[in-house]
């Protein structure tokens, strides 16, 4: 089943810091790390921070954040792709010492130009300057480095889920090097970067297939060797569509607000293109031992947020109720609520008892709530209307029978609840819903034996003996 291969593998995510990070972007900082982890490979992080004008301190901040949230550390330091400009620039002039790049005067107008009669002509832009040299005239004007693309013959792409990828060479245009300002164009930043870097796998999506015909040409053309492409399908719509803002959250950083746990966006997001058999929750051991990249299928695959929460349940289900607790506690204080000081230690018991009904953390956070209100709480009209004079002598009743309970555990709790309902000689119902709305408040609350146990009995008694002298 396992296919390493021989050499060691060296995967990269290659993020440009200009926004926030795209969940396409994460799916496939998630493929190079399943990779490098799956064969004892390393998975190397380079910002691409050469567009200067949309690149910022603060969305290089996000890329760490969002992929240290995301649990998928890097080896090593990070390369930043700026600060190789003369690298990149001394590539670009061995590629003219060579003869494969050149000098080229044409204005924009003029290329765009000719790039239209190019087409026409049924190939792609072949400049004038490839075979002429700059003359006086030219001393000092403004110019641009293009590759010289052969005419003939046809570039092969080997991508490990697209197979075999053919650009005809002449639908290649001489595809600019360095700009007037002599700032690098990616697919030479890419190609010289991943080659000093030592990538042998570069897995990103499909988007970029194009692009790794332009950097095979490069590769050959330096004189190096290719590394292995695997180009992942677009991430869909639950719809099919493109993915858009109308889906819903588009950016790790949203997937984290809405109360996603990142071990349940790594198994949601390995499956988006990748999968093992039926399996629909895995572990990271899981997944690890599972991937390989030859295993990605080339149709587009589609974000299903119903699927996504069933992932997270049963994420949450496992996951360490005091790690739960610390991340459902920053939730209810960003809502501004008059949190006890006990309220972690609180948490930790209430979680266990509700996780099981919870999709994200933000649900884990309504369904904990009624164990943090202070005393006396404010009761809802709902239990208000339940709290007749009957009602509230059976509670003063159930109060009494509660405080002789000896087994204070749910199990024990609801055995207790239905043996005071037989004595009163009526049915849980008649109980309950007033029993339940006292001691949450109208939140949400688990089975009476569980909201109890988890309250403990002083909180308890007095929140059924606050709502019995509040209700006239
Ligand atoms: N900076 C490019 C991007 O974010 C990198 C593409 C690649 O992996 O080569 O799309």
């Amino acid at each position: 089943m396992s296919s390493a291969p021989k050499s060691p593998v060296v995967t990269r995510i290659a993020p440009s810091p200009t926004g926030s990070m795209h969940i396409g972007n994460a799916r496939s900082a998630l493929f190079n790390w399943l990779y490098a982890k799956h064969t004892g490979g390393t998975f190397l992080l380079r910002i691409e921070d050469t567009d200067r004008e949309r690149s910022t301190e603060a969305s290089v901040q996000v890329i760490f954040d969002s992929l240290s949230w995301l649990g998928l550390q890097w080896d090593g330091e990070p390369v930043f792709q700026f600060a190789r400009a003369a690298v990149h620039k001394a590539a670009v002039q061995r590629l003219i010492e060579a003869g494969h790049a050149y000098a080229c005067y044409m204005t924009v107008d003029e290329a765009e130009i000719l790039k239209e009669k190019s087409r026409a002509e049924g190939h792609a832009l072949r400049s004038p300057w490839r075979d002429r040299t700059p003359g006086p005239m030219e001393q000092g004007k403004p110019h641009v480095i293009r590759f010289r693309t052969p005419d003939e013959g046809e570039t092969v792409v080997e991508d490990l889920v697209r197979d075999t990828v053919r650009f005809p060479n002449k639908d290649i245009e001489d595809f600019v090097l360095l700009r007037t300002d002599g700032t690098v164009i990616y697919n030479l930043g890419v190609t010289v970067d991943d080659h000093d870097m030592g990538v042998t796998h570069v897995i990103r999506g499909e988007e970029h297939l194009s692009n790794a015909g332009r950097q095979t040409l490069l590769y050959r053309a330096l004189g190096w060797p290719v590394p292995t492409f695997a180009h992942l399908p677009l991430i869909l719509g639950k719809d099919g569509g493109k993915l858009s803002k109308r889906h819903g959250a588009q950016s790790v950083g949203e997937f984290r607000d809405m109360g996603y746990l990142p071990e349940a966006v790594r198994n949601y997001l390995a499956k988006l293109g990748w999968g093992h058999g039926d399996d629909e929750l895995f572990t990271d051991d899981q997944a690890i031992a599972w991937f390989d990249v030859r295993d990605v299928v080339k149709a587009g695959a589609r974000l299903d947020f119903d699927k996504l929460n069933h992932v997270n349940n049963w994420h949450i289900r496992r996951a360490d109720d005091a790690r739960l607790a610390g991340l459902v506690l920053p939730i209810l204080q960003g809502r501004g609520l008059d949190l006890p000081a006990d309220a972690t230690a609180k948490l930790q018991v209430v979680i266990p008892l509700v996780k099981e009904g919870a999709k994200t953390l933000i649900e884990l956070a309504d369904l904990s709530i009624y164990a943090l209100k202070s005393r006396p709480l404010s009761l809802d009209d709902k239990t208000l209307g339940h709290l007749n004079d009957e009602t509230r002598a059976r509670l003063a009743r159930l109060l009494e029978h509660l405080r002789a309970a000896n087994d204070w555990t749910p199990a024990g709790l609801q055995e207790s609840l239905k043996l005071f309902a037989e004595s009163e000689g009526v049915g849980l119902g008649k109980i309950g819903p007033a029993l339940r709305g006292v001691l949450s408040g109208g939140a949400p609350a688990p089975d009476l034996g569980s909201a109890l146990a988890s309250l403990g009995r002083e909180e308890s008694f007095g929140r059924i003996q606050d709502a019995l002298s509040q209700v006239r």
